[in-house]
């Protein structure tokens, strides 16, 4: 209809118009997924099952979170009212800086860092203050500190971060917080099981500290959506005035106590996964690419000014590699997820093809 195309809508707010419009690619990814920082396999055969077993009549009732919520909480040694899941880490940042930032705000970002931490702050009236890593892209810690204003109300720190697989230490992390104690320090550990360090034992004890996981990574659900958010009781009220009732879903729900209980099988993925980094460390070694060290399940790789040639070769040959040239100070750089050695060996075969393809075309210009 021509005419609807023609009539007046009403004006988004002037926040809104400004967003930039984010799409990951999500499409055509029936290949060795290494974009996305997802478990590359499977979740536990026992979440499965699980699944399987959720009747009719669950599907019918609106979810309850509660009792998983407590559920959840004591497996992490903290209060029920300490703890809020969430449909993902990204409504857990989506309802913090929904709660927390206002017009005047400052959000304090480590940059290069999760895309999304600026999606969300870009539709609040505050306003986000980048500090930029230096080359080795380690945790900008003493810039950080210097950045701190009166104004700073959220500081986001993806501990490990990404896309450079580095990590703020636990004492870093500490004293940002008694600096910016005004504010609300976030520490995304949704690559925690990669890392093995945490600071969720300070919850509380730290009144303005706020950790979230994700059960999108080592525990194989992101297709469920499901994150958490933990923080001191009287930060995680104000937080639940904002958070949906209804936005984690029964599957979630129904699934979440069997993904807690079989750490076997975390733990033998994880065990993969870093066994696979360490060969696929070596491997970039010997291709001579520049790359960073990692304490997730994914590498940052210079590949230089060919990158969405190398992105494109690769998808090729049935590997798919996030490009992540456009973020600050990663010039030239793809990220590659690690999945098993399995896979990982494929995935060295695709690349050493990739870069030799782009080494001749490069010598015959
Ligand atoms: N935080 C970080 C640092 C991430 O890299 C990601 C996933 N790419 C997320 C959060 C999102 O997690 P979820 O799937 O739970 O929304």
């Amino acid at each position: 209809m021509a005419e609807a195309e023609t009539t007046l809508i009403p004006a988004p707010r002037a926040r809104v118009q400004a967003m930039k419009e984010y799409h990951p690619p999500l499409g055509s990814r029936d290949a060795l997924r290494l974009d996305f920082n997802e478990n590359t396999l499977a979740c536990s055969p026992k979440v499965r099952e699980a699944l399987a077993q959720i009747s009719t009549g669950q599907l019918t009732r609106y979810p309850e979170r509660e009792p998983v919520e407590a559920l959840v909480a004591a497996h992490l040694g903290l209060e029920a009212a300490q703890v809020a899941l969430t449909n993902g880490v990204d409504e857990a940042i989506h309802v913090l800086f929904e709660t927390f930032l206002e017009a005047g705000d400052e959000l304090l970002l480590p940059v290069p860092t999760y895309t999304m931490y600026e999606v969300y702050a870009s539709a609040t009236d505050a306003s986000v203050v980048a500090v930029l890593a230096a080359d080795d892209l380690q945790f900008p810690f003493e810039r950080l500190l210097a950045a701190i204003t009166p104004r700073t109300k959220v500081i986001a720190i993806a501990n490990p971060n990404s896309p450079s697989g580095s990590a703020a230490t636990r004492a870093q992390l500490i004293e940002i917080a008694a600096r910016a104690h005004y504010a609300v320090i976030l520490v995304d550990e949704a690559y925690f099981h990669f890392h093995g360090e945490t600071v969720i034992d300070l919850v509380g004890e730290v009144p303005n500290l706020v950790v979230a996981r994700t059960f999108s990574k080592a525990y194989g659900l992101a297709g469920l959506r499901l994150g958490l958010l933990a923080g001191s009781v009287d930060l995680m009220r104000w937080v639940r005035r904002v958070l949906s009732p209804y936005s984690v879903n029964s599957l979630a729900l129904a699934c979440l106590p069997t993904a807690l209980e079989d750490t076997a099988y975390i733990d033998w993925y994880v065990g993969e996964v870093l066994e696979a980094r360490g060969e696929f460390e070596a491997a970039l070694g010997a291709a001579k690419l520049r790359h960073w060290p990692s304490r997730a399940n994914f590498i940052l790789v210079d590949v230089g000014a060919q990158h969405a040639e190398f992105v494109r070769l690769m998808r090729s040959s049935g590997v798919l590699v996030r490009d992540r040239s456009s973020d600050p100070g990663c010039l030239g750089c793809v990220r590659i997820t690690i999945g098993t050695r399995e896979q990982m060996r494929n995935a060295v075969v695709a690349l050493n093809d990739t870069m030799a393809a782009l080494r001749s075309k490069g010598q015959a210009q």
